[in-house]
């Protein structure tokens, strides 16, 4: 899938990102923690949780400043129009 492209470090601009999975225990709970990782400055980010992977990846990708470029929920509306289409008709 070509989903989850990561950007640049944004400290260093360093294309070298590696990501993956790693485990962590908390209170006798073994939990997965998703980590993004800068190759050349060591920054690091880590999700836990539902949609980590997605989750990590957008903050990843955030910069400062667009935070309000892309309101949440655009697009949603369309979706949610289709989906309540009745074709009810007799
Ligand atoms: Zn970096």
């Amino acid at each position: 899938m070509a989903k989850g492209k990561l950007k640049p470090c944004p400290l260093c601009g360093s294309p070298h990102i590696e990501r993956g999975f790693d485990e962590y225990i908390s209170d006798g709970f073994i939990g997965v923690v998703f980590k993004i990782r800068c190759q050349e400055c060591g920054m690091e980010l880590n999700e836990v949780g539902m949609a980590c992977t997605d989750r990590a990846v957008k903050k990843w990708n955030r910069r400062e400043g667009e935070e309000n470029k892309n309101p949440a929920g655009a697009g949603l509306e369309q979706i949610a129009m289709g989906a309540s289409a009745s074709e009810g008709q007799d």
